[in-house]
């Protein structure tokens, strides 16, 4: 048996490997070069190309980009009237963004359990968590696995909710032969470096709803329109109206630019993702007290995160030790997430009291795995090595410091 690298033995790999990183091709550097040479660096013709492309892409009307995915939720937020007094059921299992933007609005994030198996937000707590303030449920595609949409529509029906997709995770996924982006009211994409194509920063609400296709594009440049049927009157040529308060969340033209020229290669880069995690799936899934990502029959994920559970009856030492052990051995293993309501900001609101029992315990035993499509199948084959290196360990000498 290998000495671990913790211990002093010899790492896996040389190198540390990251658990997500970008690719940027020569096409790309060329899109961002003739963007910047073009005459508009911000405000210009790549903004809708971008939006088209995902709208093109996914299969919905609108699309408008943000300058993160952060200031995307926020934008749905707003679009679906969030305010103060208001309750948005979601996921302590994701981002701080995923509830913060309900509180940038004024609004009360409840947070209801996850299923034990996919980790998404489970719907019959989310029904239990229902009262006559709630306004919204923002779902997350955790990992990239798309939520089973049918049941949160039925609340949503009910109770006249909105619906916001959290598809940070998810862009490409499909939910029983749909494209995520549209299943729910509104979706958000995150195009930050890790997720599956990237602006750099950036982020996009896609819709159906022309409604709060309007107020995401006043929503996103200060409140601001110059469009003539939206005016409230005309005094010329010069003459704009701010409307309502909105942010400067605008993207630039450079960052769409390369946000399109990545668009070209999201099926590739969604294919890459789901063979190498198949590769894991097949390396893994006998291991003892090990368990890999469940996948529901109806989803076909975009994996954005390779996530293995730990029997911690099996792995005594704890999850602190195996990710310290991944680490000397140079592969760059993560935890997502942290319970959102565990975070300090929000216990001080007071949510130090709501618990999630399946949240708590998946949090304890989740390790996140390297996965992005530019990693070599040396890279993934290092992966399992020092998996089955780190297990073999652990299961042959249980007790450790
Ligand atoms: C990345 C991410 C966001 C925020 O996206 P940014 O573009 O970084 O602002 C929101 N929710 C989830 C689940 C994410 O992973």
């Amino acid at each position: 048996m290998d000495k671990l690298a913790l211990y002093g033995g010899q790492p896996v790999r040389s190198q540390m490997l990251y658990y997500g990183q970008q690719w940027i091709n020569e096409a790309d550097i060329q899109a961002v070069l003739s963007s910047l040479t073009s005459g508009f660096i911000t405000q210009g013709p790549e903004i809708d190309k971008f939006e088209r492309a995902v709208a093109d892409y996914v299969g919905v009307k609108y699309a408008v980009a943000f300058s993160s995915g952060t200031a995307a939720l926020h934008g749905a937020c707003y679009a679906a009237g969030i305010g103060a007094g208001d309750e948005v059921i979601t996921t302590p299992i994701t981002f701080v963004a995923s509830s913060n933007c309900v509180l940038y609005q004024g609004g009360t994030p409840v947070f209801a359990d996850i299923d034990p198996h996919t980790y998404n937000l489970c719907p019959e707590d989310t029904k239990r968590k229902i009262t006559a303030r709630t306004k919204a449920i923002i779902a997350v595609d955790f990992t990239g696995q798309p939520v089973h949409m049918e049941p949160f529509r039925e609340l949503a029906d009910q109770h006249g909710l909105v619906i916001i997709q959290d598809a940070a995770h998810s862009l490409g996924a499909e939910y029983a032969g749909k494209k995520v982006g549209t299943l729910a009211d509104m979706t958000m994409f995150s195009f930050h470096p890790v997720k599956h194509v990237t602006s750099a920063e950036g982020g996009m609400i896609v819709t159906d709803n022309e409604a709060f296709y309007q107020k995401l594009i006043l929503f996103r440049s200060h409140g601001i329109t110059k469009e003539p049927e939206l005016l409230h009157h005309d005094e010329g040529p010069w003459y704009y109206e701010m409307q309502e308060l909105g942010y400067h969340y605008r993207m630039t033209d450079l960052q769409a630019a390369l946000g399109t020229s990545q668009m070209d290669r999201l099926d590739g880069f969604v294919a890459r993702r789901r063979a190498i995690t198949a590769r894991y799936t097949e390396a893994f899934g006998d291991l003892p007290g090990i368990t890999v990502p469940y996948q529901h029959p109806d989803a076909n994920s975009s994996w954005h995160l390779y996530i293995l559970r730990f029997d911690l009856s099996l792995y005594p030492a704890g999850r602190k030790e195996l990710f310290l052990a991944y680490r000397a051995e140079n592969i760059g293993v993560h935890v997502h997430y942290i319970p959102v309501y565990n975070q300090p900001y929000y216990e001080e609101l007071g949510y130090a009291q709501s618990q999630c029992a399946n949240a708590e315990d998946y949090y304890q035993e989740a390790l996140t795995l390297p996965l992005y499509p530019k990693m070599s199948d040396r890279d993934v084959e290092d992966v399992i090595e020092a998996t089955k290196k780190i297990i073999g360990f652990f299961l042959e000498k249980p007790i450790s410091i």
